[in-house]
């Protein structure tokens, strides 16, 4: 791979000759392959406990020679979520900072790693805001969110403008802002292609309009989690320096990072980030060089928006953050559904928990959110454009009432709700490709298929053969014959 002679140059200067040579040799190595496991879905216990983990996330591991992951059905039922490990060091920082419930925004969310990474470590009782600005970008992420599973996450498809109307609305917002991506270059030539010092300069602009339209809807006493995966420093120290100056964010340093990871610190001249840190240290920021830690190229660093008049107490304290006030619906909008009582009666039997809930009806479709939040969504509804907020239960197809796939993708599906069917691996790939399926013995009507006991979608079965219920737009396009792949 030919690097481009002004990123060469750029990072001999900053890391000196040695180290940048370290640096580009192991950029002309292979990337390294991770996954990172839903362990509300897998199936325990995993082949891959046996393979090296993320040292920084518990629920991460790198996995050899990267395999074709289309054609596991686990991966499309969930059960784990191909991330770069370097990536899943926001593990480390959420298991430190955010212990108590929380409103937390992740602002450029597609496809979905880091949001898919938060969902499962943020405590339980909290909500995700998974927004993607760029729609059909956005349409990917509500799809790895629906199979992640969780009910408390609403995705949404705004522009950061959007978010001046939500002020001091989020306990943690996490930007992993549109960058030059550096990090990529031997994941993605094509970032090598598309790179070039005019372009670090726009990501440096565009990242501080983003912080600056994100800010306000921080709350006071708030984190900001700002990453990029690349190693300039014009979009890194430079943008965090200014996010001090100019909106008086307060820079945190991340506790417990163990030197045995080798993550590089600030690369700015001391002097200059002990006046930016006022603790006579280094500014924490923590960098991933892929010659030095076992990863691809990222930046993070973590920043507090001091307290003002209105106190935040919840970050690391343990107390509820969420205002549970606001307007309940706990029943759908009778006058939209097409549903008699004893059809709800017997669908909210579908879901565990089912009271928790709110009820609505909208299009065709029956949808369940966390009643807890029914204020907050409400709020989120005024300010931008949300795609899907809860899990879609039930779809009105013609006069059937059929579960809806995000059920069977659902941590709340009751599973005794369905007769199971387990499938062998050809009839699981089938089924996601959205080809039918003969299923003999099998009981007629709505079937929930399991793939190694991991719910993979339903079918209707009318005997002769079971009608394919997964969404037409996700199935597996590709008709390759594969041999199994088996990644847990
Ligand atoms: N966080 C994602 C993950 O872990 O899977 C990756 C996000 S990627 C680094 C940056 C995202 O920012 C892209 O999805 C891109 O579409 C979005 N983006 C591009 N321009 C943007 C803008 N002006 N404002 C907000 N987001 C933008």
């Amino acid at each position: 791979m030919d690097l481009p002679d002004s990123f060469l140059a750029d990072m001999s200067a900053l890391l000196g000759e040695a180290e940048s040579a370290d640096l580009f040799a192991a950029l002309q190595e292979k990337p390294l392959t991770s996954v990172r496991l839903n362990r509300l879905k897998c199936p325990p216990p995993t082949m891959l406990e046996e393979q090296m983990r993320v040292p920084w996330c518990e629920s991460g591991y790198y996995v050899g020679l990267r395999p074709v992951f289309t054609f596991d059905p686990l991966f499309h039922a969930g059960c784990y979520y191909v991330q770069e490990a370097s990536s899943m060091f926001v593990a480390h920082v959420v298991k430190h900072y955010v212990t108590a419930p929380v409103v937390t925004l992740d602002l450029c969310a597609a496809p979905g790693g880091k949001s898919t990474l938060l969902r499962s470590l943020l405590p339980e009782g909290s909500l995700l805001v998974a927004n993607e600005v760029v729609r059909n970008r956005a349409q990917v992420l509500v799809e790895n969110m629906t199979k992640w599973g969780h009910p408390d996450v609403v995705v949404t498809n705004s522009d950061p403008e959007a978010f001046h109307s939500l002020p001091a609305f989020f306990d943690v917002v996490l930007t992993d802002a549109p960058c030059s991506g550096e990090g990529m270059f031997r994941k993605e030539p094509a970032a090598v292609e598309e790179w070039s010092p005019e372009n670090v300069k726009q990501c440096q602009e565009r990242q501080r309009r983003i912080m600056t339209d994100v800010w306000p809807s921080l709350k006071p006493g708030g984190l900001l989690i700002y990453s990029t995966c690349t190693y300039n420093i014009k979009e890194n120290e430079e943008n965090v320096r200014w996010m001090c100056s100019e909106l008086g964010a307060e820079p945190l340093p991340v506790p417990e990072v163990n030197p045995a990871w080798r993550i590089t610190g600030s690369l700015l001249p001391p002097s200059e980030d002990m006046a930016m840190s006022g603790a006579g240290e280094g500014l924490p920021v923590y960098r991933f060089l892929p010659h030095k830690t076992q990863g691809e190229g990222f930046f993070l660093a973590v920043l507090r928006k001091p307290l003002g008049e209105e106190m935040h107490p919840t970050l690391n304290e343990g107390l509820p953050a969420v205002s549970r006030k606001g307007k309940r619906e706990k029943m759908v909008r009778r006058a939209e559904s097409p549903l008699s009582q004893e059809q709800l009666r017997q669908t909210k039997t579908w879901v565990k928990n089912a009271e928790q809930y709110d009820w609505t009806f909208a299009g065709n479709r029956l949808s369940l959110f966390p009643s807890a939040y029914s204020g907050q969504l409400q709020t989120l509804q005024s300010a931008l454009q949300v795609l899907q907020a809860g899990v879609t239960v039930a779809e009105a197809k013609g006069r059937d009432f059929v579960p809806a796939h995000a059920l069977a993708m659902s941590t709340v599906l009751s599973r005794d709700s369905f007769p199971s069917v387990e499938t062998d691996y050809a009839q699981a790939v089938a089924y996601l490709r959205k080809e039918a399926i003969i299923l003999s013995d099998a009981p007629r009507g709505i079937l929930l298929l399991t793939y190694k006991g991991v719910p993979l979608g339903f079918v209707k079965n009318v005997g002769n053969r079971a009608n394919n219920l997964y969404p037409q737009e996700w199935r597996i396009r590709s008709g390759h014959v594969q041999p199994e792949v088996n990644i847990l």
